[in-house]
């Protein structure tokens, strides 16, 4: 039996275990954070987006993307209740201008536009001044939180607080690093902390029924609605890798979320925090075996913007990788020695 230790405990890590566990391997995580709370999950929204990314530009990941939206309904149902919502996102605009701008979107997604006044049907909470929309049927979400949560009762003990500063001195047949941007400094792959910031808020249940993303005024922001009455508001993207709250971030998020749901002014604000999306060169996550030597290290990062979306293939893929050698060709894509 091959001993797996998964470097990084965050959903990518704790996917990929869960997989090799279920399927036999002794498998240990490796995660300094003892709650578990150190990653880029615990910020994330958990939309399930696979429209997200241009196909035109990156056809390798939207296959991936689309693939992996395949595999949640199974993955969401072998979890149990981890917040799996398939209502639906709906995409809004509040001026002309945002109308235009989002129109080009809609047409490539191939989503019908809708009037304000039908947006308003779906959702009677959109604002009145909301002039246009569209309707993603397949963009749905789940809560990351929950998600880990399940995953880490999973593993109970084979979960060990530790951070690892070097992989020689992990002890198995098998390394997976899977350590969100912390990847960088194990395997100077081109890995970098993108900066997101994310704002929750917490009202009475049912105020939103769908996924908001919308634009106003320029400003980008999309609203989760989860069942128990929490709204998740984000995010911005920026290049730098500190973790401050600003003053102009959170000013925009939240001016955009009440511009386009003005209800949300009586939601409590409950959360304000920062979390780095790990990104790659080609936006694409890096997927394979490290060039070394020994041939014992495989990679499982830089899921950047759609790490919750692509947990279920990544967790298949690097899982077949492991115990069998090889696995589905869609992986060759996203092979780490691409950027050489
Ligand atoms: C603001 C924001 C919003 C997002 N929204 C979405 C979304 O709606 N949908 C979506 O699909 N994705 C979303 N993402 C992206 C998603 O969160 C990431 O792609 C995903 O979390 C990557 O998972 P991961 O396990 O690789 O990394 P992480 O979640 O960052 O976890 C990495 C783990 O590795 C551990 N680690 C780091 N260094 C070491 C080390 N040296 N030794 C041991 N352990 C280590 C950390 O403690 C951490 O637990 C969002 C991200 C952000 C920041």
């Amino acid at each position: 039996m091959s001993r797996v230790t998964v470097v990084g405990g965050g959903i990518i890590g704790l996917a990929v275990a869960a997989e090799l566990l279920d399927r036999g391997a002794d498998v240990t995580v490796l995660d300094p954070a003892p709650d578990g709370t150190g990653g880029a999950w615990h910020v994330a929204a958990g939309m399930l987006a696979p429209g997200g990314e241009s196909a035109f530009e990156y056809p390798h990941l939207t296959r991936l993307l689309e693939a992996s939206h395949g595999l949640w309904p199974e993955f969401a149902a072998s979890l149990g209740d981890i917040g799996y919502d398939t209502a639906g996102t709906l995409s809004v605009a509040l001026t002309a201008d945002d109308v235009a701008s989002a129109a080009r979107e809609w047409r490539h997604q191939k989503l019908t536009p809708l009037s304000g006044s039908r947006v308003r049907e779906l959702e009677p909470g959109i604002s009145p001044r909301v002039r246009a929309g569209a309707f993603a049927a397949d963009e749905h979400q789940a809560d990351p939180r929950r998600v880990v949560a399940v995953l880490r009762d999973r593993l109970g003990g084979r979960i060990v607080p530790r951070r690892v500063a070097d992989l020689s001195e992990v002890d198995a047949d098998v390394v997976v690093v899977a350590a969100g941007a912390g990847t960088a400094a194990l395997t100077g792959l081109p890995i970098r902390a993108v900066k997101g910031q994310v704002l929750r808020l917490r009202g009475e249940p049912g105020l939103l029924r769908h996924v908001i993303d919308g634009a106003a005024d320029g400003r980008h922001v999309y609203l989760v609605p989860r069942a128990d009455g929490e709204v998740v508001v984000g995010a911005t993207q920026e290049e730098i890798t500190d973790s401050r709250n600003t003053a102009g971030g959170v000013h925009d998020l939240l001016r955009a979320a009440l511009d386009l749901v003005p209800g949300l002014a009586e939601h409590e604000l409950t959360e304000v925090t920062v979390g780095h999306r790990p990104g790659t060169p080609d936006n694409g996550p890096i997927l394979g075996l490290l060039d070394d030597p020994a041939r014992r290290v495989v990679v499982a990062a830089g899921h950047f913007r759609n790490g919750i979306l692509l947990a279920p293939i990544t967790a298949r893929l690097i899982a077949d990788l492991v115990l069998t050698g090889s696995a589905d060709p869609i992986i060759d894509g996203f092979a780490p020695g691409r950027f050489r």
